[in-house]
């Protein structure tokens, strides 16, 4: 008698498909095969070298648990810690500082924090659709909210704080801790090194990788993991599931784009980059300065800087012929920095309904709807947390929990 395995299939090879199968494979139990509907494998990770300017078209590092080193050393990536350089943070108010309060309102900021320290339980509390903005001026006023935190959530969500539900952004506070933030990690030649590792993993432990291929359920299956954008994840789960799929079209999306340029600039401040209020003279959320942060990021004594753009802007943006980029782009430096430099080489990726929003509405599908039903299961950066560490974790959660109902 042939024993035949049960078949998994997985929709998507980006890093949550190729994560997630790539711990199923360990287990040495499923006939695993991953469908990607691009003709390359990687989703949001992609690093390419251009005149010695490493880009990252999508995520630049990882947030460094035990359980994501562990991970990233388990399939054989050259693990790279940040420069001293990235110790230093900026934020942007009419000029790059590492305190965007002025003195009154640090005074005013000061006792309402020691205050709610040692009252702490009282303030993590939160209404079913609070806003981020909502709560924390509430508890912490305005000029924190608008210069501080709105900013800081803008480099991890790409919306500012009145588009965030607060319980979803913060309520893990109210749960006891589990991991331990350790800085940041990437792989030595970037983050497209991650996804070359996953893949040989993967093919060396006989899970199918097809490409070029649209995931629509027709052919026999155990178990449909969805591993794709939540409006990915809306058009393929409609199929099979069409009251699901209603649900998660309902999920807001937000376009991003993000610019790469090197600059030939000495004047500027090192450090990790600089985030910017919602108000300031630019549309820009924020610039990384890649070269400060992990060695080998450029081959030359220039800067490596990402600058990040979404909805509306990011739109704007992706119209633009490369001579206007370039020319906008000059523009938005001499805003954040004060100095006008010529930008000697410029990359744009774009990603059109890139990022899910964590609103209310995502709360509420998140609290309603995640549980696998009719052996799909969803995973994705709408799922379970919108960074890499957390689709990591999700990943081993979905391969234990498949493992466990065919023990
Ligand atoms: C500019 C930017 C910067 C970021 N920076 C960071 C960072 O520094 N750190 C961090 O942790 N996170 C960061 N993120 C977020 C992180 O990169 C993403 O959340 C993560 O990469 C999403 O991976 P994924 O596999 O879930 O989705 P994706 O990367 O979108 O992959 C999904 C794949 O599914 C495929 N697909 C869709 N539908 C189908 C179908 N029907 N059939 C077959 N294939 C299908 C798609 O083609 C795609 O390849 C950033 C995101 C952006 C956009």
């Amino acid at each position: 008698m042939t024993n035949i395995k049960p078949r998994i299939h997985i929709v998507g090879a980006g890093f949550s498909g190729l994560s997630v199968a790539y711990l199923l494979s360990q287990y040495k139990m499923f006939d695993i095969t991953v469908y990607e509907k691009n003709l390359q494998i990687g989703g949001m990770l992609k690093s390419l070298t251009k005149e010695g300017l490493l880009i990252e078209s999508g995520a630049n590092s990882i947030l460094c648990t035990d359980e994501t080193l562990q991970f990233l050393k388990e399939i054989g990536v050259q693990c790279v810690f940040p420069l001293k350089t990235a110790k230093r943070r900026y934020f942007f108010r009419n000029r790059v500082t590492r305190w965007p309060l002025s003195l009154i309102e640090t005074i005013a900021f000061i006792p309402r924090v020691i205050f709610h320290l040692v009252t702490r339980k009282s303030f993590i509390k939160f209404t079913p659709k609070q806003t981020v903005a909502e709560w924390a001026q509430k508890y912490f006023g305005f000029a924190f909210t608008k210069y501080l935190l709105s900013p800081a959530l803008q480099g991890i969500y790409a919306v500012p704080a009145q588009h965030l539900n607060a319980e979803n952004i913060f309520g893990h506070l109210l749960k006891p801790k589990s991991e331990k933030y350790k800085g940041i990690v990437s792989g030595k030649t970037g983050m497209g090194e991650i996804i070359k590792c996953l893949e040989q993993k993967c093919l060396s432990q006989d899970v199918k990788i097809l490409t070029g291929e649209i995931y629509d359920f027709s052919l026999p299956h155990d178990i449909v993991i969805v591993a794709t954008s939540a409006q990915d994840a809306a058009r393929t789960v409609m199929l099979q599931n069409k009251f699901l799929g209603a649900e998660l079209e309902k999920i807001k999306m937000n376009h991003v784009v993000s610019v790469t340029c090197q600059v030939d600039d000495t004047t500027r401040p090192r450090g990790f980059g600089c985030l910017i209020p919602e108000t300031a003279e630019t549309r820009c959320l924020g610039v990384l300065f890649n070269s400060d942060i992990f060695e080998n990021r450029i081959q030359s004594n220039a800067s490596n800087e990402t600058y990040i753009f979404s909805n509306q802007e990011a739109e704007n943006i992706n119209q633009l012929k490369s001579d206007q980029l370039k020319n906008y782009m000059e523009k938005t430096r001499e805003i954040i920095f004060k100095t006008r430099t010529p930008i000697e080489n410029i990359y744009k990726s774009y990603w059109p309904d890139g990022l899910p929003i964590y609103d209310h509405v995502l709360a509420h599908f998140q609290n309603q709807f995640v549980t696998p039903k009719n052996n799909i299961y969803l995973h994705g950066n709408y799922v379970a947390g919108i960074g890499l560490s957390k689709i990591i974790k999700n990943s081993y959660d979905i391969s234990n929990q498949i493992k466990k109902a065919y023990s």
